[in-house]
């Protein structure tokens, strides 16, 4: 019986042994940087994941960048030139997409519980606000008045179904996100009473499907929502957004996305949407997709150990920087990311090694038993698949160790000049 494997990656080249970043050598970007841990992002990736999608999906889709999975300014301002729009979950981050120069129509806010002071500052922006209840469409109404501005708005619907083999399930049953499918006719009756300019829809199913199938489903029920839903709309749809859930291979055995299924899948929906919603702009919303592929995250080892027959690399870095590499940011069993020693990719002799961090907890496990080309104090582990849901998404303060960095690299389309 052979091991499930990780997918192969690509995205980044593996020259004399070494991985490279942005077109530099590991050692050499981390000298740059002065410090590991850290995270890098390559700017040559995210672009080519974006191209990607556009040849894949239908021409009328229209893309944009969730950017909860990755809000570093530098990287949300490079997604904003490649994107059709960005979607923001809170004030801070709407004061990035803001500082992108991204059209604030092309900016949509969703989330449960947004405070009075995030959506004053949403509607001064003219920003498009995901509604996720009656009584938050009550409020934006009275901010809009106070403010004297109307209110753009867009009713993020629960769905009466959910994303199946999803990783994470966002809609379906009872759900803190959203108005209830069948609640969503009397909202939007009472939304035409009130001083708000409706945009149209959201239903977002779930979260990393790597099932184009699924996706097929989920599609077909969401269209198929709103166009059942659309009759009861004080005015025609300007926005159809049928959320995401376009997933990445993290771990062994999984196996890439079908794009081509799933862009050809909506190719055969689209005319019949079109048809019946004129005017109505659907929306493809990606986090993880679009940035997760493109970082990799850097620590260093400190100290390579054995205990009772095993070894472990003990390094710099840890679950305070990386929950979800660690196996404690939703997944119900762990499971190993991709990891290589970044400065020494195959390497002479190889190993059976465990990488953990230097927290005071068994958790802090960043690589469990893995074939790793044998290590030291020096080497360099790099964790890929970590652009996205990575240093935001974790602990930094627990333990008190030091922050990582975060550095986007690669040359900008179209320049010449350093690759760094
Ligand atoms: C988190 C989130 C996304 C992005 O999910 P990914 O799995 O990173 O693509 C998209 N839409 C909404 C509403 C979200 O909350």
């Amino acid at each position: 019986m052979t091991r499930p494997q990780h997918a192969p990656l690509v995205q980044f080249p593996v020259v004399d042994d070494s991985l490279q970043i942005g077109g530099v050598p590991l050692a050499r970007l981390a000298a740059r940087v002065g410090q590991t841990p850290f995270y890098a992002y390559d700017r040559g990736a995210l672009s080519a994941r974006v191209a990607e999608l556009r040849r894949h999906l239908p021409p009328a889709i229209a893309l944009h960048y969730a950017m909860k999975a990755n809000p570093m300014p530098a990287v949300v301002q490079h997604m904003a030139g490649l994107v059709d729009g960005i979607d923001v979950a809170s004030g801070g981050e709407l004061r990035v997409a803001l500082d992108t120069g991204v059209a604030p129509c092309d900016i949509s806010f969703a989330g449960p519980g947004k405070g009075d002071a995030e959506l004053a500052s949403a509607v001064a922006a003219g920003v498009v606000l995901n509604l996720e209840s009656a009584a938050e469409m009550e409020r934006v109404a009275a901010i809009g008045a106070r403010l004297g501005v109307r209110p753009q708005v867009a009713v993020r619907v629960n769905p009466d179904f959910e994303l199946k083999s999803s990783g994470m399930k966002m809609g379906g049953g009872p759900k803190q996100f959203g108005v209830d499918a069948e609640l969503v006719p009397a909202l939007l009756a009472r939304l035409g009473a009130l001083p708000l300019a409706f945009h149209g829809f959201h239903i977002f199913s779930g979260s990393q499907n790597l099932k184009a199938a699924a996706l097929r489903e989920a599609h077909e029920k969401t269209f198929a929502l709103a166009l059942a839903l659309a009759p009861h709309a004080p005015a025609p749809l300007r926005t159809l957004n049928i959320g995401g859930g376009f997933g990445i291979p993290y771990f062994p055995g999984e196996e890439r996305l079908d794009l081509a299924a799933v862009g050809a899948g909506l190719a055969e929906m689209l005319p019949a949407v079109h048809a019946a919603l004129p005017g109505a702009r659907v929306v493809v919303e990606l986090g993880r997709y679009l940035v997760g592929e493109a970082g990799v995250y850097v620590s260093r080892v400190i100290e390579r150990k054995e205990s009772r027959g095993r070894v472990y690399l003990v390094t710099d870095g840890g679950l305070h920087h990386h929950l979800s590499a660690s196996g404690n940011f939703g997944q119900v069993i762990r499971k190993n990311y991709p990891v290589v020693i970044g400065n020494r990719v195959r390497g002479g002799e190889r190993e059976t090694a465990s990488v953990v961090g230097p927290l005071c907890t068994p958790l802090d496990l960043l690589g469990d038993q893995m074939e790793l080309a044998l290590a030291g104090p020096g080497d360099l582990v790099a964790v890929l698949q970590s652009g996205a849901y990575g240093l935001s998404a974790s602990p930094g303060g627990f333990l008190g160790h030091p922050a990582a960095a975060e550095v986007l690299v690669g040359p900008r389309a179209g320049r010449s000049g350093a690759a760094s």
